[in-house]
């Protein structure tokens, strides 16, 4: 080997050794878990149960507590694709039976169980992972109107300073302005689907505001109620009954209105833990 020939098998094993240290890089982003939601524990409430309904839409015979049900199931899931250390549901928990009796697969309640607002909040009280509560508690409504045409996202908060940073992260939004347009994260991006959203393509919205309910005042972590999309609106009936199969599911190969909803709320929940 000449002086010359050990150059050049130097310099392509640093090569080598850099293309490989690429490829690693590469195909770690590929996998990679989200940083923000790496170790955080997740409390998802399906909103009603049981008697309660909530609202309902009758053209395609959608009550909201399954269809709160569903999109929780699928937001726990892409909850723990991200990394998540823990996700807990205050009703379900057991996808193997669901709508059944609880079950020791269920977290707290059955599937269909109406818990009180109290006892949603107690039991979002009551997870301890390693010695830690949870980081975020997340309502999951549907909104009802007489109007069919009625559809917007919003959500809620309880307490100020403990609820309303993350009432807004999972909205899609800053506190303070400036405003994020069009939006990036959370519920804003929702696509519109009765023509009457934003200029960009996204569903109407309703700034967060403050309400006074016993599963945002009584848990101890940052919680909101998403009020996610109007059940009643027409279109959205449509795009629901298309995704619904009649059980809760995890993951929607068709991708349906469900399943964006989970995805929207995910990315809210990754936006406020990655600074929370
Ligand atoms: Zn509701």
């Amino acid at each position: 080997m000449t002086a010359r020939t050990g150059l050049m098998v130097m310099w392509a094993s640093i090569l080598t050794a850099m293309l490989f240290s690429l490829a690693a890089v590469i195909a770690a982003g590929a996998g990679a878990q989200t940083l923000s939601l790496v170790g955080k524990i997740v409390v998802i409430d399906p909103g009603h149960g049981g008697n309660d309904f909530g609202a309902t839409n009758r053209t395609y015979g959608l009550e909201e507590k399954e269809q709160n049900l569903d999109v929780a199931y699928k937001l726990r899931e892409l909850l723990y694709r991200e990394g998540a250390a823990a996700v807990y549901m205050t009703r379900g928990g057991d996808l193997s039976n669901p709508g059944g009796a609880k079950d020791p697969g269920d977290d707290f309640y059955a599937d269909d169980a109406n818990p009180s607002n109290t006892q949603r909040a107690e039991a979002a009280n009551s997870v301890k992972v390693n010695g830690k509560g949870a980081d975020i508690l997340v309502s999951i409504h549907m909104n009802g109107s007489t109007n069919p045409d009625v559809d917007y996202t919003t959500t809620l908060f309880g307490k100020w300073r403990k609820d309303k940073e993350s009432a807004y992260a999972i909205f899609g939004d800053n506190v303070n302005p400036p405003r994020i347009n069009p939006p990036t994260y959370g519920l804003r991006t929702l696509s519109a689907v009765n023509g009457k959203g934003s200029s960009w393509g996204t569903i109407a919205t309703r700034d967060p505001y403050s309400y006074a309910s016993g599963v945002l005042l009584k848990s101890n972590m940052p919680a909101t109620i998403a009020e996610t999309v109007f059940i009643t609106n027409n279109e959205e009936g449509k795009r629901l009954a298309a995704g619904w199969t009649g059980k809760p599911v995890q993951y929607d190969p068709n991708n349906g209105r469900q399943q964006q909803i989970a995805e929207s709320l995910k990315t809210g929940v990754e936006d406020y833990l990655a600074t929370h």
